[in-house]
């Protein structure tokens, strides 16, 4: 298929099945009409798209988009990627930096607010940009860490012995190439009172084929107790490629929790929820966190209101077993921990 890409350049955009995961990252959709072209949409939605592409990109793995339903211009997947109109306008409440992490960074790329836990930014990037995405407007150029501020951070890890878990987020820190990975995980694994690597990452459900044999070697074969938690909103997303990806990491000893987001017309119905954590444990993932949405400017037109969400967990709750129930919360700037809602 011959398409035109946001440069106005002509582009093989064919799906490549067995491309390598960086040549699926770096063939990503990153346009609007390109999107639509390849689920047979009109382009009306195209003037829609236009002002919230230019505020956070377009981005959308191939292996994604497989598992959309062509021609369904409310496919719930399709809305986690697709700019609508809404997203450039202004609501009360919802703001740049909802969470306030300008506050928290001691190091550049260090987030250190909760106790025993500090989360990395790993890297700058991820494989998708979801319209949701409280980080829309997050200046990731300063949270890029040279070798230089790695070896700060770790300063900082080694000279805190409460801290027991170092979180990889990001962006996304499977976007990193498994040498510096492997690398890090090394340099973490010498820190002694470390007990824990936990991971954030959103890699496994987009390109499965991320989890590829240099990822398990370095992440089977740490001393720490390892920790994955990915970011699936809707039992679509889990194919038989996530399936798979989800098997390997557990060979090697991952455990695999996962975090959604409760999102309009994505996920806001009782079926959806409970077929959503079926679906995660039939695949090995433990339910979590069920995210209400962080107040980002962009993103009000996900809102679900705080009852709604209540109720809807409530209900969840009487239809699936209770390990299956994730827990509802919001992240509030300057509490200690997510608070249950
Ligand atoms: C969410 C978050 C964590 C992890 O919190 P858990 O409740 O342990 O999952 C750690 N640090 C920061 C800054 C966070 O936002
Ligand atoms: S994968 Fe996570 S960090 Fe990346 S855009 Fe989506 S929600 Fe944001």
């Amino acid at each position: 298929m011959i398409t035109r890409t946001s440069d106005g350049v002509q582009a093989i955009a064919a799906h490549t099945p067995n491309a390598d995961w960086q040549t699926q990252l770096r063939e990503v959709i990153r346009d609007p009409a390109t999107l639509l072209d390849a689920l047979s949409l009109p382009h009306d939605l195209l003037a829609g798209a236009r002002g919230g592409h230019a505020q956070f990109s377009v981005r959308v793995p191939r292996a994604y988009l497989n598992r959309m339903t062509p021609g369904d211009r409310d496919d719930p997947l399709l809305r986690q990627v697709l700019p609508l109109t809404q997203e450039t306008d202004s609501v009360t409440g919802f703001v740049t930096d909802p969470l306030a992490e300008a506050d928290h960074t001691p190091r550049a790329g260090l987030i250190h607010k909760y106790a025993g836990r500090v989360l990395l930014i790993a890297s700058a990037g991820c494989a998708i940009n979801c319209r949701y995405c409280f980080r829309r407007h997050f200046p990731y150029e300063d949270h890029t860490p040279s070798m230089t501020e790695w070896q700060e951070t770790l300063d900082y890890l080694r000279n805190d012995t409460s801290i027991t878990e170092a979180i990889l987020s990001g962006g996304d820190p499977l976007v990193s190439s498994d040498r510096r990975l492997a690398w890090l995980c090394e340099a973490l694994a010498e820190i002694p009172h470390l007990r824990r690597l936990r991971i954030h990452t959103r890699l496994p459900v987009v390109i499965p084929d991320r989890i590829n044999e240099a990822l398990l070697e370095w992440l089977g074969n740490t001393r720490l107790q390892r920790v994955m938690v990915l970011h699936i909103n809707h039992p679509r997303e889990i194919d038989e490629h996530v399936s798979a990806a989800c098997q390997r990491l557990r060979q090697v000893g991952v455990t695999l929790l996962n975090q959604s987001v409760l999102l309009r017309h994505v996920n806001d119905s009782v079926d959806t929820l409970a077929e959503l954590s079926e679906r995660l444990f039939e695949v090995g993932i433990q339910p979590y966190y069920l995210h209400v949405l962080d107040a980002v400017a962009g993103a009000a037109h996900f809102d679900v209101p705080d009852d709604e969400a209540r109720s809807l967990v409530a209900r969840l709750r009487t239809r699936v077993s209770g390990f299956l129930v994730p827990r509802l919360v919001r992240e509030i700037p300057e509490e200690a921990s997510k608070t249950p809602l």
